[in-house]
């Protein structure tokens, strides 16, 4: 992408870190693709975590499971793979209706051994024609848990098919690039054909059959912050990103338009009659929520990879102080529109949790936005806090749903109010 590189003070921290892995992602990953199927290739740690975080399905098949791979020595890959294709084999004769089978890799050190790569060839060729085989990686010690769907996106955007000419009249003009709930897909594509966008396609897609095709006049654009490598990909293969805000609350829903109309030389009185009502719905959403929020002050810890759009969000358009915003990584140029727009803001990269913690005591923020496993503590401390995993599994982007994302901060204020404990 070619906006500027800003240069802002960043405080970078190498240390224990609390996050997930991307092994998570899948859970929101397997609702999108309706006829794909995870199989986690790990240990019995992986499918507690999968379990237990994404329940378990007792009226329908379940999407995703894991093939466990038990204490092995190098001598006994052999075995490893074995097991592997006899689990694979088993489960496409059970589940014919899966198109897409993802190999996901784990961090145990059996895995590790384990040329999922490779397995994903030969299994796709036992079983071509009926169901296709990728890999990728959702290990905890190369992935936090959104980094889990950047990975998957990786391996889709470099399997799309890439149209030369003269066929490429054929290709999408825009692909809008990271999963989003159906229905918030669906707004953004009828308000981009509004704006006289005709071919928009999304990835991930619906169904395995529905990957979208592209050209050399392609552009993309990234509905959520966290798909570098997906974002790189794509511009390897020779799509044009379109740089902008992401679509988190009324405002940063219009730039995230603008930019798409400015992308492709749309008339701004046709941009702006398009996004104008949306922007007008959202805004109003947004008043009752800002009476709670104005004033108050946030600290996030690194997550979700999300912090910066939600901070620019809350700062921006509720009126929130912004004492300290935490992200797993930076991408100085995927958030380079967003960080334009922050005011006053500490940056943290990375984590040392034990000098973050003290960074927050010290600070008594009103809200603390934090995984799982840092928000017990806290509360029991008496520090209100928000879990973001909430924020990748609610319907939250775009004009129509900024109050339900406003609303998510505001919650926890409200309950501690109304019964005065802490809740989330
Ligand atoms: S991939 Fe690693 S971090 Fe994730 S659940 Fe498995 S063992 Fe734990």
């Amino acid at each position: 992408m070619n906006a500027p590189l800003l240069p802002i003070e960043v405080i970078r921290e190498r240390g224990q870190h609390e996050v997930f892995c991307g092994l998570t992602s899948i859970i929101w990953l397997h609702r999108k693709i309706q006829d794909a199927f995870f199989l986690v290739v790990g240990s019995r740690t992986c499918a507690h975590l999968i379990q237990s975080a994404a329940g378990v399905m007792i009226f329908a098949e379940p999407r995703f499971a894991t093939a466990i791979i038990d204490e092995r020595d190098l001598s006994g890959i052999a075995d490893a793979n074995e097991e592997l294709d006899r689990v694979v084999s088993q489960l496409l004769a059970r589940r014919p209706d899966i198109k897409l089978l993802f190999l996901v890799g784990s961090c145990p050190s059996e895995v590790i051994k384990l040329d999922l790569e490779r397995a994903a060839q030969r299994l796709g060729e036992q079983h071509r024609g009926q169901t296709k085989v990728m890999h990728y990686s959702g290990s905890g010690i190369e992935t936090t848990f959104t980094q889990g769907e950047d990975a998957c996106l990786a391996g889709l955007a470099a399997d799309i098919t890439l149209l030369a000419e003269p066929q490429a009249s054929a290709a999408a003009d825009l692909l809008i690039v990271g999963s989003l709930p159906d229905q918030v897909e669906d707004q953004f594509v009828e308000l981009c054909q509004a704006m006289g966008i005709a071919r928009v396609s999304c990835l991930p897609p619906r169904r395995a059959n529905q990957l979208p095709t592209v050209g050399p006049a392609t552009k993309f654009i990234l509905a959520q912050p966290f798909l570098n490598e997906t974002s790189r990909v794509l511009e390897q293969r020779g799509l044009t990103p379109v740089a902008a805000c992401f679509p988190f609350g009324a405002e940063g829903t219009a730039r995230w338009l603008r930019a798409i109309g400015s992308a492709f030389d749309r008339p701004a009185a046709q941009v702006e009659a398009t996004l104008s009502p949306g922007l007008a719905r959202g805004r109003k959403s947004l008043e009752r929520h800002r009476t709670v929020l104005a004033g108050k002050r946030i600290f996030f810890f690194p997550d979700s990879q999300l912090e910066i759009p939600l901070a620019r969000f809350l700062q921006e358009e509720l009126g929130m102080i912004l004492i300290e915003v935490g992200v797993p990584y930076l991408n100085r140029q995927i958030m380079a529109a967003e960080l334009a727009l922050l005011e006053g803001v500490q940056l943290s990269e990375g984590q040392d949790v034990d000098r973050q913690l003290d960074r927050c005591r010290a600070a008594s923020p009103d809200l603390v936005v934090c995984g799982l496993g840092l928000a017990n503590p806290l509360e029991a401390e008496g520090i209100t806090t928000k879990w973001s995993i909430e924020l990748v599994f609610s319907p939250v982007h775009g004009f129509d749903q900024a109050a339900d994302l406003a609303a998510l901060f505001a919650r926890p204020f409200d309950r501690r109010q109304r019964i005065g404990t802490p809740a989330q």
